[in-house]
């Protein structure tokens, strides 16, 4: 029995030594590898992303960002202030998608100003403090004036339609990075990056048009299924990887969606496929950030908070 006993204390101590000495070597390993990350926001309000995706985010404790359009809360299909107060009290982040969803650029100055600055007095006014806004049909994010009211009323905006939102400061790995032009995402990046040198006005405004990626617009662009979908999808959010450092974010995928539920509505995206999508994150490690975490300073530009 002694004996018995003895043969378990040295295998246990063992092991011990072996957990030990491997740690720093799992340790050293992880660190190596560069960091994956992804931003989740919601535009519009719809209900579907209360009853079908804050369950599956909830099952990975993934925290997002909704955009919501003052004026259509509580209407059909669309999320009511219940919901909404649900979803800031875990944890998820709140910005204002304008008053009624017009085109910006085809409004008067006067009801501009309406759609930009009401809909963040109108969101505070019903409990929340907003710093971020994101532009209906990423209509006016070219235009100065536009942007110049948002600089006023909002501490950074989300457009759309480029895979990655690439950080400029980091440019050190992006220039070693642009080079290789294997990949089909890098021309746009360098399309990107060229026109943002190349206009000012981009560049002075570029905390006011983060670029996001509206995943459900493959659908409308070449009817994919929806394993086509996926594929892209782990396409674009892999293809971050090259940007980064184990502790520098210098590309980050910022994914846009709308209603998640069973139409085919091309602004929907199945359920199944959501969730697919967001397990991939969870199983493959990446970070998950919001909106709030984009933050700029003069001496390191934009970039994800702490990294
Ligand atoms: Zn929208």
């Amino acid at each position: 029995m002694e004996i018995f006993t003895m043969y378990y204390l040295i295998i246990y101590s063992f092991e011990m030594i072996i957990l030990l000495f491997s740690s720093p070597i799992l340790i050293s390993y992880s660190l190596a590898e560069p960091i994956k990350a992804a931003i989740i926001t919601f535009d519009d309000g719809m209900l579907s992303q209360f009853t079908y995706a804050k369950p599956i985010l909830d099952n990975y404790n993934f925290k997002a960002t909704f955009y919501i359009i003052c004026n259509s809360v509580d209407k059909e299909n669309r999320m009511n202030w219940n919901n909404i107060q649900t979803l800031e009290e875990e944890g998820h982040e709140i910005g204002s998608h304008s008053m009624n969803h017009k085109r910006l650029s085809k409004l008067s100055e006067e009801n501009i100003k309406y759609e930009i600055i009401e809909s963040k007095r109108c969101l505070q006014e019903n409990g929340f403090n907003v710093t971020s806004f994101s532009f209906p049909y990423n209509d006016g994010d070219n235009n100065e004036s536009i942007l110049k009211i948002i600089a006023d009323n909002y501490y950074i905006a989300r457009t759309a339609s480029e895979p990655l939102m690439l950080f400029q400061c980091r440019s050190e790995t992006v220039e070693n990075s642009v080079e290789d032009n294997d990949n089909k995402y890098e021309n746009q990046f360098h399309k990107y990056l060229t026109e943002n040198n190349e206009n000012e006005l981009q560049s002075d405004f570029k905390r006011y048009t983060i670029t996001g990626l509206s995943h459900e617009a493959y659908k409308k662009s070449g009817g994919h299924s929806d394993e086509e979908m996926f594929e892209q999808f782990i396409e674009i959010v892999e293809s971050q990887t090259k940007y980064n450092t184990e502790t520098t974010i210098g590309a980050i995928p910022i994914l846009i969606y709308h209603s998640v539920d069973y139409s085919v509505d091309d602004y929907s995206i199945n359920p199944n496929l959501f969730e697919k999508e967001i397990e991939y994150l969870f199983e493959n490690g990446y970070k998950i950030f919001q909106m709030k975490d984009v933050v700029y300073d003069n001496e390191e530009g934009l970039h994800i908070q702490g990294h």
